[in-house]
């Protein structure tokens, strides 16, 4: 992931009523109280991956899409603060559910808090947290989903729900994401 520092380089060589535009051109607008999903191909981990910067000039990269919709919106991003989603919906770029955090615990507190019947406690379930923490853990890995799912015995499509988040979204990736 490119620092804040960059992300704003990159902003300020650009128009940025340009960038701008094609930035939220990528997202499903919608009322404020709800989830503005990205709706461009490109995700990582579930969340929305948005290029910025320029080939050319060597400053090409990747950013979260949710980062750049609390960057747009609110400035840099202080360096060592995460963007995060009080929805718990990773390609969620409204900025009104997005929120600074420094402590990764904060997040997980939240998603544990107030959770009904979620994840391993819903009739249906295949999977239990640890499984799910464990798949995430090979996913970061770099382990391929068919290969992964094969080895929990769960279908393909199902690992892909994982991946893309939208199933066992509050078991978190082990790596602070945001
Ligand atoms: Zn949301």
């Amino acid at each position: 992931m490119s620092s804040p520092i960059l992300e704003l380089t990159n902003l300020i060589e650009g128009d940025l009523k340009k960038f701008q535009r094609r930035f939220w051109s990528k997202i499903r607008i919608r009322n404020s109280d709800q989830c503005w999903e990205w709706i461009a191909a490109h995700h990582s981990f579930g969340y929305g991956v948005f290029r910025i910067g320029s080939k050319a000039k060597g400053t090409a990269c990747n950013a979260k899409a949710h980062r750049m919709a609390w960057l747009l919106t609110n400035g840099p991003i202080p360096p060592g603060l995460h963007v995060l989603h009080r929805c718990d919906n990773p390609p969620c770029c409204n900025p009104a559910h997005l929120y600074l955090g420094n402590d990764w615990a904060n997040q997980r507190d939240r998603v544990t808090r107030g959770r009904g019947n979620t994840g391993s406690k819903h009739p249906a379930a295949k999977l239990d947290e640890r499984q799910v923490r464990e798949i995430k853990q090979r996913l970061i890995d770099g382990k391929m989903q068919k290969e992964v799912a094969r080895d929990f015995g769960i279908s393909v499509q199902a690992m892909n729900g994982i991946w893309k988040g939208r199933v066992w979204r509050h078991v978190l990736w082990p790596i602070p994401y945001g």
